[in-house]
């Protein structure tokens, strides 16, 4: 029979054994997953070594003294039992100096150098406690001589103040920590105080405090010292670092790219412009041809702007549809307008077949839907030599929505198939050897892919190589409208013909509007292109100069420049609302600019702009927003 002193005994040292284990091992991950701290790491393990110690010198306390199991000299278990407390004093320290290192608390601080002060002041105690064996207060037999009180302060009191600075400590700096850390570690304390509180209180005699601090170390270490987690922290913080640097520069990117085509919008209004007087006014055919050439290389470099434009703007996830009620036969009437020229110019072929029942009143984003079906029209002009272009739209119908099918043809060079996954890549250029002399830059059917995407649509191609390709686009649309679209052919003729000649939409020879911009040239374009329309027209080249006329002059409608030297048009837009018995502090003011990055339409409507104009600006938008916006009866349509 063993006896209950004996089983408590075994206890004791078994539980302390089952400590010791669980602190060696977390010793062994320690020295072998080194992590990048490398001090932190160094302090981690000196604070698990130390735990080991104090198992050591708890459970040679216990077997001598507590459960007395061998006879030994008195002042072996006096000695045993100092060195126990004050290891348990000398570990709760160092937890608190590695808190300080953990949270970067400077060691020099007031409370760190008394926390030192302390240590010192509790080895002298302790020394003094086995050199003099203090008399107990409450005159309890022990056989080792030792107060309640002093027991108090060196076994409990000095301990919990340690921990319970570095508790502090957590609180106060556990902001620093993500939730995890914090969570942890705040478990790790709870665990460690909660049981040398229970083994303080409670008189079981059961040793207990060890098996919380390793308890609680371990915690410790799973939540924030583990070297994979301090990997995965750093990996984050890095991610953080470089997603911050990425956005930095991509703003960079978009405000280099904002202004970029401000500066080659600028001057393109003023060359797209010029030449429309000169398309105009020429009546040399020779002239004319030049003209036509610089039209289409201003357009053609117009275009590469715009692509490169939506493009970042996709890339950015900028890129917005603007959704709203139009005509499918304007944008059917506009694809094929745009087409037939450019496969007349290149002796191609062009036939149209338009499904007569298609609905003419569609929901969605027309600009877009235009852009699409002409990317992939324009890409068969450009890559068919001789031959044709065949464009068909049809459209599979329910009550409400129309999801319209556009097919486009061609007898072109054909895509390899073994390029066709790879078209709608982007910067993408396939067979460079058929397609040196093509220009291009690869982003077209990019973004037309995205465009789709947007849109719930999809794009496919077939293809054989040297005969020809086939590119099918599906875009689901709503119908506002179910009028059958009609015999669409012949308003396109009509159209056609009237389209040939420049002739001015109407006229309003009682309309009075005034042109704000900085820039000479531009305001001698816009005077120009209005000339037909027998408008009335002031020019200003300032905001200064502009506020002067609004104060006495009522205006039927006021085209204002943005970007202006000293006063932007934002800025005179609003001081002429504000003008004091202005004469023009509700007249439609209609914003010019070449910033044509995306929501800069929004920002202008919202800075109280009543329409915007994108530079380069065009004769027939210029007009057609001019009808709109003059009173009506001073409109005389043509
Ligand atoms: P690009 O500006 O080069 O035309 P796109 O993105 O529009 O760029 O097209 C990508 C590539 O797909 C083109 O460079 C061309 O090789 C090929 N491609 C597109 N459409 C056709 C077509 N109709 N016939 C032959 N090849 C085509």
């Amino acid at each position: 029979m063993i006896s209950d002193s004996i089983q408590i005994a075994l206890l004791h040292i078994s539980l302390n054994i089952a400590s010791f284990i669980f602190d060696l091992v977390l010793c062994f991950l320690l020295l072998t997953l080194k992590h990048e701290n490398k001090s932190m790491n160094r302090r981690f393990l000196t604070l698990s070594v130390f735990v080991l110690f104090g198992i050591v010198f708890t459970c040679l306390d216990s077997i001598f003294r507590r459960d007395h199991l061998f006879d030994v000299p008195q002042i072996i278990p006096v000695i045993t039992n100092h060195v126990a407390y004050g290891s348990n004093i000398f570990l709760t320290f160092f937890f608190a100096r590695y808190s300080e290192s953990f949270f970067n608390v400077d060691f020099k601080s007031k409370l760190s150098r008394f926390n030192s002060i302390l240590m010192g002041f509790s080895v002298v105690f302790l020394a003094m406690g086995v050199i003099f064996k203090l008399p107990k207060l409450d005159g309890t037999p022990e056989i080792v001589n030792m107060a309640n009180w002093y027991r108090f302060v060196t076994g409990f009191a000095i301990e919990l103040y340690y921990l319970g600075y570095s508790a502090a400590l957590f609180v106060k700096n556990g902001k620093q920590l993500d939730k995890r850390a914090f969570r942890t570690a705040l478990s790790s304390f709870v665990i460690t105080m909660g049981i040398i509180t229970i083994e303080g209180f409670n008189n079981t005699g059961i040793y207990l405090n060890y098996l919380g601090a390793v308890l609680g170390i371990y915690v410790f270490y799973v939540g924030n010292e583990s070297s994979d987690y301090k990997y995965l922290i750093k990996a984050m913080q890095d991610l953080e670092e470089s997603k911050k640097k990425a956005d930095s520069a991509n703003r960079s990117k978009s405000d280099f790219l904002a202004s970029m085509s401000h500066e080659i919008r600028t001057p393109l209004n003023a060359v797209i412009g010029m030449n429309e007087m000169i398309l105009r006014e020429s009546e040399n055919p020779t002239v004319i041809s030049y003209a036509r050439n610089v039209e289409s290389a201003g357009n053609n470099l117009l275009s590469i702007i715009n692509d490169i434009l939506d493009f970042s703007k996709i890339e950015a996830g900028k890129l917005e549809l603007v959704e709203a009620p139009y005509k499918l036969s304007s944008v059917i009437n506009d694809v094929i307008n745009i087409i037939s020229i450019k496969a007349s110019s290149k002796e191609i072929r062009f036939e149209s077949d338009v499904d007569e029942n298609l609905p003419d009143g569609l929901f969605g984003d027309e600009v877009r839907i235009r852009q699409v079906i002409v990317n992939i029209l324009s890409n068969a002009v450009k890559y068919t030599n001789k031959g044709f272009v065949k464009f068909s739209i049809t459209g599979k119908k329910t009550p409400d929505n129309v999801c319209l099918i556009v097919k486009v043809t061609d007898s072109g060079i054909g895509i390899k198939e073994e390029d066709l996954p790879k078209i709608f890549g982007k910067f993408e250029r396939v067979d460079l050897g058929q397609n040196k002399t093509v220009e291009g830059t690869g982003l077209g059917l990019a973004i037309t892919h995205s465009l789709l995407e947007m849109m719930n649509g999809n794009i496919e191609v077939e293809s054989v190589y040297g005969s020809g390709s086939t590119f099918t686009i599906m875009i689901p649309q709503k119908i506002t409208l179910d009028e059958p679209i009609g015999d669409y052919r012949k308003k396109f003729e009509m159209n056609a013909k009237e389209n040939n000649v420049y002739k001015e939409t109407f006229t309003a020879p009682d309309a009075y509007i005034l042109v704000v911009d900085d820039m000479p040239m531009n305001l001698t374009v816009i005077t120009r292109l209005l000339a037909k329309t027998k408008i009335k027209i002031d020019t200003a080249k300032s905001g200064e100069e502009a506020l002067k006329l609004t104060q006495e002059i009522p205006y039927d409608l006021i085209l204002m420049d943005q970007m202006m030297p000293q006063m932007d048009g934002s800025q005179v837009l609003h001081r002429i609302r504000k003008q004091v018995d202005g004469a023009n502090i509700e007249t439609p003011m209609i914003c010019l600019t070449a910033d044509a990055i995306s929501g800069a339409k929004e920002r202008y409507l919202t800075e109280g702009f009543t329409d915007y104009i994108s530079k380069p600006v065009k004769g027939y938008a210029l007009e057609e927003v001019l009808s709109e916006y003059l009173p009506k009866e001073k409109v005389i349509h043509q």
